[in-house]
């Protein structure tokens, strides 16, 4: 069952660069509600857990290195197909083949550090919804 929510963190690089209104300002101006927000940062343990799936792959430590540098903003969004809509926002995950207008298109810099993250899945949206909110912290 489609749930119409969706997560989000704005990465490393685009708190770094400033970028955290105008991000905001385009998911806004998309039509994605804020249900959940706050400035954090993931420690070794919370990135590792957080990208579990991704453990084997070559550049799993670079990823945790990079999760894990600065602050990021965690959300959750609410919209009608807020999952599928909000990865059509923030376009590929290389920022190269990303459609114009999108998200890492106009913000991010490379495969690797690529500004902000969304959920591929109702199922995983849920999940790491649940990793870094309470229940009493969305609206
Ligand atoms: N990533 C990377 N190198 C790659 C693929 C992915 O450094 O070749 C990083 C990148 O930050 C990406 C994250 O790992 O956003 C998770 O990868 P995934 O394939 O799930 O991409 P996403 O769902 O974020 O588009
Ligand atoms: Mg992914």
């Amino acid at each position: 069952m489609a749930t119409n929510r969706t997560f989000t963190m704005l990465k490393p690089d685009a708190v770094e660069k400033g970028h955290i209104g105008a991000i905001l300002e385009k998911i806004s101006a998309s039509g994605f509600r804020i249900v959940a927000m706050k400035l954090t940062q993931m420690t070794t343990k919370d990135a590792q857990a957080f990208y579990a799936i991704h453990s084997e792959r070559p550049f799993f430590a670079d990823l945790v290195e990079y999760m894990t540098r600065g602050p990021i903003v965690a959300a959750v969004l609410e919209k009608d197909n807020a999952v599928e809509d909000f990865r059509t926002l923030i376009g590929a995950t290389n920022p190269a083949d990303a459609a114009e207008g999108t998200i890492r298109k106009m913000f991010a810099e490379s495969i690797s550090e690529n500004a902000v993250h969304g959920s591929d899945s109702d199922e995983n949206a849920a999940i790491e919804s649940a990793f870094h909110f309470s229940g009493r912290e969305m609206f």
